[in-house]
């Protein structure tokens, strides 16, 4: 996807401060975060949303999970917890349209979110 700023930062067009890579996932630092810890998670491949991940797709959902704790783990979180989201479309503050998952962690997190 040309157009896809993620699908630009998986093919290093656009730079970006890589913590996790794999064959099929890439875990990089938020440009704006929003916790001291703010890492997205993505696949390679280009998924829109979580409403375009087909039945094909599951053992990659569990794969970005996965990734997701040993992230958690290495960025030191483990102990004190931490947060994954993923927002769907516009109501859910969805903004860039290739699946993320958000990592987030380092401060107190509130609950519910905004
Ligand atoms: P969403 O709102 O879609 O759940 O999250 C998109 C996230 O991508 C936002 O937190 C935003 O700061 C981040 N983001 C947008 N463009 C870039 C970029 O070019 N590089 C990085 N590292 N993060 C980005
Ligand atoms: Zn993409």
């Amino acid at each position: 996807m040309d157009n896809c700023i993620f699908c630009q930062i998986v093919e290093g067009k656009i730079p970006s401060e890589k913590v996790y890579e794999d064959e099929d996932l890439l875990a990089f630092r938020d440009i704006n975060p929003v916790a001291p810890v703010h890492v997205l998670i993505i696949p390679k491949k280009h998924i829109s949303s979580l409403l375009e991940l087909t039945e094909e797709d599951q053992p990659l959902a569990g794969k970005i999970l996965h990734a997701a704790q040993k992230i958690a783990r290495q960025l030191g979180l483990a102990e004190k917890g931490f947060r994954v989201v993923n927002n769907v479309g516009e109501e859910g503050g969805q903004t860039v349209f290739h699946i993320h998952f958000h990592l987030l962690g380092g401060r107190q997190l509130t609950w519910p979110p905004g």
